[in-house]
Order: C-alpha cells, then sequence, then structure tokens
C-alpha cells in the first residue's frame, strides 16, 4: 500500500502519518526530512544535494527522485509508503510513477485532508505549549483545568509560536492550494483521490483514512 498524503500546515498530516506509521508499520516518505537526512549521511544522492544547497540553488526533480529511490530501496518490501510533501509538480507525479514501477509498487491512494480555512486560522491561531514539557493548549478548545497552570507539571509559562498567526496561515493555504492545484487533476483522473474531513476530531480522521486504506 502506497500513498500521497495531501494537506495545508496544520490539517494535522504528520499526525496522522505518525499513526499510520505506528499502526500500520508504514514509512514516511517526506522529502524535507529525507534531503536533510541524505545530505547529513553522505550518500551519492545526498553529495550531490549539498553542492547544489551550497551554491545556493535549487535541489533539481532528478535529486529529490534519487533520495526517494534510495529510501525506496532501503525499504522492507512489505512496508507502504506514504509520501508527504511530494510529489508537488506534473513532472514529479510522472517521476513518481516510475520510481514505484521500478520497485513492482503501486500507487494506491491519494488522501486530502480537506480544511475549512476560516476554522484552520482559529485552530492555528489559538494554540499554545507548555514552555517546560510541550504539552499542547489551545485557546478555545483545550484550556489548562487551572488558568495559566499547565496539567501537566505545573508549569506557569507558555509559548506560542511567532508564525502561528493569522496572514501566515492563510499564506501557508494559498502555497498549498498552488502546489497542489497542478498534480490534483492527474490523480482525479486515475480515480486515486479520496477526501477526508480535516476539521473532524484527530481520531475521526484517523477512522476514515483507515477506512480508505482496508476498503
Ligand atoms: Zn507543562
Amino acid at each position: 500500500m502506497n500513498i500521497i498524503l495531501l494537506g495545508p500546515p496544520g490539517a494535522g498530516k504528520g499526525t496522522q502519518a505518525s499513526r499510520l506509521v505506528a499502526d500500520r508499520g508504514m514509512v514516511q516518505l517526506s522529502t524535507g526530512d529525507m534531503l536533510r537526512a541524505a545530505v547529513k549521511a553522505g550518500t551519492p544522492v545526498g553529495l550531490q544535494a549539498k553542492a547544489v544547497m551550497e551554491s545556493g540553488g535549487l535541489v533539481s526533480d532528478e535529486i529529490v527522485s534519487g533520495i526517494i529511490g534510495e529510501r525506496l530501496d532501503e525499504m522492507d518490501r512489505d512496508s507502504g509508503a506514504i509520501f508527504d510533501g511530494y510529489p508537488r509538480t506534473e513532472a514529479q507525479a510522472h517521476s513518481l510513477d516510475t520510481l514505484l514501477g521500478d520497485r513492482g509498487r503501486d500507487l494506491d491512494h491519494v488522501i486530502e485532508l480537506e480544511v475549512d480555512e476560516d476554522a484552520l486560522v482559529e485552530r492555528i491561531t489559538g494554540r499554545f505549549t507548555c514552555a517546560k514539557c510541550g504539552e499542547g493548549y489551545h485557546d478555545k478548545f483545550k484550556l489548562p483545568k487551572f488558568e495559566g497552570v499547565c496539567d501537566v507539571c505545573g508549569s506557569s509559562e507558555f509559548k506560542r509560536r511567532a508564525d502561528d498567526n493569522e496572514e501566515t496561515v492563510r499564506t501557508r493555504m494559498a502555497e498549498y492550494r498552488a502546489k497542489t492545484a497542478p498534480i490534483l487533476p492527474i490523480y482525479e483522473a486515475r480515480g486515486l483521490v479520496k477526501r477526508v474531513d480535516g476539521m473532524a476530531d484527530i481520531d475521526e480522521v484517523t477512522r476514515q483514512i483507515e477506512a480508505i486504506l482496508d476498503a
């Protein structure tokens, strides 16, 4: 089972991917993370990517494909792959078909976590965490039981991420739409796109994804 997981930042893609990794032994192939890991490990493709990045250039599709290929080759044949942040262009979508096809794998589903933009803004701008233990809270959905005191560790220091503001969220949303716009029609035409309600409760989103994978 190989899937592409789509959704704007804040839609809960990371949480859902981690659950699929933990529950089904799938492997998450996040191109950004993989690129950093390949550079660090000094693999042949990683060295090429490092040279390009150091010269201030953009990492080519060929290098990204090379990194994905290296990772797929390391994976257990029975483990499914979750692609995250890739493909982003029609050319990359075709490369992915080749990468999978060469290894006897198929792309099974393209799952999009659908979000309501205004609700997403509310969800993201309201979140904050305990500065000491990292427990997550929300102005509207999850306040500490005693105001100003962390439920878990009792600390009274909290922090908010600077980029959790409305303007940033709306910009990221627009970027996401621009990036997925070129690839969605390709997969729509192949009947691979499945949509889940990304605004539902986390467990419900997981149930919806599991139902698609088990169908
Ligand atoms: Zn705490």
